[in-house]
């Protein structure tokens, strides 16, 4: 045995880039190399990262350093060496700036739902699944702590497979990452932490690995290093995998934490279908914009969401106490008793707001008499009794993409054969549009082959379907089996020009005539194209004659005709749905269908913000299609409004250069002529750009 004293000279002191250092060292000798604080008892192994950092010696600190084994002098030379040079830092050392925060912080995103709520952090990475907080009992404690060591040695053996195959198809000096994974799931700081939380927290295992793995992450990303930061996603895959075979087991706790806010950089909405809706009170992401689905399903689901918080994920850990203010577009992390009480929230209730159903059925008749159908979007089963609640004139819009219940899982046709069958029945007599699966792009990368370079133009909708006939077969078999027992129609998503129409046309007729051929029970349906993209608009005179109906997808269709990707919120202020191209897009598409008397109903987001909605009826809009819980809103709007002067305040914006344009005729026209109906803030902001 070896020892010295040497003290922390290093402006930061030990600390994450230092100790990086530090094990880079120590690894190259057989010794082992500890560390000892002269003021206490806590030891570090020099060889581990967790293990020093956990020290927090400070510039000062004196420390023993001991090294045992074959080769010990020539280790406690080389650290000590590494002390005395003060880890080789200058004043320069560019220091981690992310400490973890404790005190009350505000950050600013974009409400897309209502309510306010208060609760508890929830981390999500994408594709994991919902780990839940469960009360163990003490008896239990110790099958709780077996049933982790199960899950650490299941992990261990898979990676000890996939190593073995990586060494062997891609040769050693690519396996080395899983040697990795291999030592985390090893060491003490990540098994030995879990074990001691789950007796001494009486909490679930899956919960208590969440809980140390997010603790782990949190230091990780303190480090300047940009090898060592990068095993942070090392350690964030070991997690997973640990959960994953964890879960796996399929143990399900009946006593559930009902306090979660899931908290995500981005959030797939195959994910949030996942997730056990009834435990979750909000979401928060980094990502995300007014149009994508995460926002649309929150909006659908009556879930307090806010979007667009860029940096917010790495700030949070699980179990944080969160609030979640869509109505102010922020959320407020560790708040305070003040904040909290001043909130006036009770933080063991859900505070969900949830819109007030009219009562009121069918049609919409505006001023001047003419009718407007209100009909409803929906996405998940969960929102079927919206339809008749909010008295919906059937279901406009089905995305049925989200009845994949994990990421690129597809439902059997016989699942989604029941699924259609009670979308019928909610909808009711005016019947249902299911869309053909509108995968890619953001829904659903896992579904696509591989990563695509530009995924919204990409492999996407019909795209996909064509290139997965078994898929797209499966479901237009359900659907026509389905449409037998009510009023189904489908809808081909996000169609570029006739061809897409007529291939899909194509398998339609070919799975009818296997069906009568296998004598199954089925009906014909209408079919439709979603006009969303900029060749579909300037060719829609054509694709009208191959259809029965159109759907205008306006979310979309803002997308691609201003190249502004609706997920990303660094281009939000590009993302501008009164721009006049899109107002030029819209009346083409209703003109070229009006020509062909093919109806078209608008699908998009537009349709259910009451000051666009009158827009879209002065451009020849008669049927609408919005989550139902916003049906009220335009209920209460549009019978006040005479169609002729929507068409007035159009022309004027058809004139405009720019959306900027654009808002102020809104602005100044609907404030002249329905004070009431539109106070400011339910028109677009003058330095608002969404
Ligand atoms: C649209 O693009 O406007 C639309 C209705 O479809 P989605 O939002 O699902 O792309
Ligand atoms: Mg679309």
């Amino acid at each position: 045995m070896t020892e010295k004293r040497v003290r922390v000279t290093s402006r930061l002191g030990l600390h994450a880039r230092a100790a990086a250092n530090l094990v880079r060292v120590a690894t190259q000798f057989q010794s082992k190399v500890t560390l000892q604080r002269l003021d206490g008892e806590v030891q570090a192994d020099a060889k581990s990262i967790l293990s020093i950092l956990m020290l927090a010696a400070s510039r000062g600190t004196e420390l023993r350093l001991v090294a045992i084994g074959a080769d010990e002098e020539q280790a406690l030379l080389s650290v000590a060496d590494l002390f005395a040079r003060g880890f080789d830092e200058t004043d320069q050392t560019p220091v981690a700036v992310r400490t973890p925060i404790t005190t009350e912080v505000h950050f600013k995103g974009l409400g897309v739902s209502e309510g306010v709520v208060t609760g508890r952090v929830l981390r999500l990475q994408d594709g994991t699944r919902d780990v839940y907080r469960a009360e163990i009992k003490e008896a239990d404690i110790v099958r709780e702590r077996l049933r982790f060591r199960a899950a650490v040695t299941m992990s261990r053996h898979q990676l000890q497979a996939i190593k073995n195959r990586a060494e062997k198809e891609l040769g050693k000096g690519h396996a080395y990452i899983f040697d990795a994974h291999l030592l985390f799931l090893e060491d003490a700081k990540l098994t030995r932490d879990v074990e001691t939380y789950i007796v001494k927290e009486h909490a679930n295992a899956e919960w208590a690995t969440k809980v140390v793995g997010d603790r782990l992450l949190s230091i990780y990303t303190q480090i300047n290093d940009e090898y060592l930061r990068e095993r942070g996603s090392d350690i964030e895959d070991v997690i997973q995998r640990l959960l994953a075979n964890l879960t796996g087991e399929g143990r399900t706790y009946p006593k559930l934490s009902e306090d979660a806010v899931i908290v995500a950089q981005d959030l797939l909405p195959s994910t949030i279908a996942e997730l056990d809706l009834n435990h979750v009170k909000a979401v928060a992401t980094d990502a995300g914009g007014w149009t994508s689905h995460m926002s649309i399903i929150a909006r659908g689901l009556g879930l307090t969401a806010v979007v667009g918080l860029r940096d917010f994920y790495h700030n949070t850990r699980t179990g944080d106490e969160i609030i979640v203010d869509a109505e102010r577009g922020e959320v407020i992390l560790h708040p305070t008793p003040e904040t909290v009480s001043k909130y006036g929230l009770d933080p063991s209730r859900v505070s969900r707001r949830h819109a007030i159903a009219t009562g009121e059925r069918g049609p919409i008749t505006t001023k001047d008499g003419v009718k407007i159908n209100v009909r409803a979007n929906v996405e998940l089963p969960a929102e079927f009794d919206a339809v008749q609640k909010f008295g919906a004139v059937g279901v406009g819009l089905f995305r049925s993409e989200f009845l994949l219940s994990k990421p690129g899982l597809i439902l059997p046709e016989d699942e989604q054969y029941i699924v259609y069958r009670e979308l019928i029945s909610a909808a009711g007599e005016e019947g249902a549009i299911v869309r053909l699966f509108d995968i890619g792009g953001e829904i659903d990368r896992d579904a696509s082959d591989r990563p695509e370079r530009n995924p919204a133009l990409g492999l996407r909708a019909i795209r996909f379907d064509l290139r997965h006939k078994e898929i797209m077969r499966a479901q237009v078999r359900a659907i026509l089996r389905a449409a037998a027992t009510g009023s189904l129609s489908l809808v081909i998503p996000m169609v570029a020009d006739v061809s897409d129409v007529r291939m899909a046309k194509q398998v339609i007729e070919e799975e009818q005539q296997q069906l009568a051929a296998n004598g199954i029970e089925f009906s014909p349906v209408k079919v439709g194209a979603m006009i969303e993209v900029p060749s579909a608009v300037l060719t829609a005179d054509r694709i009208a004659r191959e259809v029965d109906f159109f759907e205008l997808g306006t979310n979309d269709l803002v997308q691609y005709t201003l190249a502004v990707d609706r997920g990303n919120n660094a281009v939000s202020d590009w993302f501008r749905t009164l721009h006049p191209a899109v107002l030029f897009g819209i009346q083409k598409t209703l003109q070229a269908a009006a020509a062909e008397q093919v109806p078209v109903i608008v699908c998009g987001e537009m349709a259910s913000t009451p000051a666009y909605a009158v827009l879209l009826l002065g451009l020849g809009a008669v049927d609408l299609s919005m989550t139902p819980a916003l049906i009220p809103r335009i209920r209460n709007t549009l019978p006040h409004i005479d169609t002729k002067e929507a068409r007035a305040i159009v022309e004027s914006c058809l004139n405009c250069a720019t959306a900027d344009e654009v808002e102020e005729i809104v602005r100044v026209e609907f404030r002249k002529r329905w004070p009431d109906l539109f106070p400011l803030s339910a028109l677009p902001a003058e330095t608002s750009r969404q």
